[in-house]
């Protein structure tokens, strides 16, 4: 009877694997019509400085408006598209879009905000993504230190030394580096003390249970203990809430990030609610 039980679940093994890649297949065929079509957009998180308020910039965080499915989550569909070809090119979309929405700012009265960017593993890694940078940024007229770009410590660890190389190359142009997820994945202290970066984002999981939970307020606490002392900034992602804000505060983090400060923006509504925010003294913009 076991092993009945095991060639069925074999079974079922193999025709959930087959439904897996055809779901790739296919959505990576929708993914095109998608970008063709403009089904995709950017939202705007905005990033605020603890205490002050201040803006110092915005996440860039891709959405997918599909006109049978509505909205589909990138949490969803960035990890089965991270494997086809056509990853690349929607990274490369989102970084020309990005640029152009500093462009805007810059002209319009925001100057000197940032945009950070989340890269994908293979586009990190991509000999093509230093120039591509630095063609976007002229074509922009985006300074270097208003781009951010957010890795994760799984695009690192799948390739440390090269991983270190890029993020060298990219620092030397002049822009900023951020460890994304930080906490999640497999990355040992060890090396972060060797690693050019400049922001460490704490991940939501461990942010949102500090209030409640004594072994996650001392992950955090110490861990942004660590990285200040490692000269790095630390911002804290996914903060809800007002008690969670004045504990990470009060903590020593540096930026926060969350739908406490404010929901990702979709682009089309940016405008009205920076005109919002910050003229209502909500808000305060660099110089
Ligand atoms: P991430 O980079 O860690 O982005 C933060 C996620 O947390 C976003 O989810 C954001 O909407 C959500 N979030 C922010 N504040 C809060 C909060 O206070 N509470 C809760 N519950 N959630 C909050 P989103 O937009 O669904 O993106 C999910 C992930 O998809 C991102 O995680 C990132 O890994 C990936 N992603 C998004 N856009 C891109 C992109 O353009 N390129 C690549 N390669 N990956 C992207
Ligand atoms: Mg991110
Ligand atoms: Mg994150
Ligand atoms: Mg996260």
């Amino acid at each position: 009877e076991a092993k009945a039980k095991k060639g069925t679940g074999y079974r079922v093994y193999d025709a959930t694997m087959n439904l897996k890649v055809m779901q790739k297949v296919e959505l990576e065929a929708e993914a095109r019509v998608a970008l063709r079509e403009n089904q995709f957009s950017l939202a705007l998180q905005p990033q605020v400085e603890f205490g002050s308020n201040k803006l110092i910039g915005f996440e860039a965080l891709l959405r997918w408006y599909h006109p049978v499915r509505g909205h589909v989550s990138p949490a969803d569909f960035i990890p089965l598209l991270e494997s086809t070809s056509f990853m690349l090119e929607l990274d490369y979309w989102v970084i020309n879009k990005a640029m152009y929405l500093v462009q805007e700012l810059n002209a319009n009265g925001y100057p000197n905000m940032k945009v950070a960017i989340n890269l994908s593993a293979g586009q990190f890694l991509d000999p093509g993504l230093p120039d591509f940078l630095k063609k976007q940024m002229d074509a922009h007229a985006v300074g270097p230190s208003q781009l951010c770009l957010e890795l994760t410590e799984n695009v690192l660890v799948s390739d440390i030394t090269r991983a270190t190389a890029v993020m060298l190359k990219v620092r030397e142009m002049g822009c900023l580096l951020a460890i994304d997820d930080f906490g999640t994945g497999y990355s040992s202290l060890s090396y972060l003390k060797s690693l050019p970066a400049d922001y460490i984002k704490i991940d939501r999981s461990f942010v949102s249970n500090i209030t409640e939970n004594a072994d996650d307020r001392n992950i955090v606490h110490s861990t942004i203990g660590m990285v200040k002392n490692l000269n790095l900034q630390v911002v804290a992602e996914g903060v809800e809430t007002i008690e969670q804000y004045d504990m990470l505060n009060e903590f020593g983090a540096e930026l926060v990030q969350g739908y406490f400060i404010s929901r990702p923006i979709p682009e089309a509504q940016i405008w009205s609610t920076l005109e919002e925010k910050v003229h209502a003294g909500y808000w305060q913009t660099p110089n």
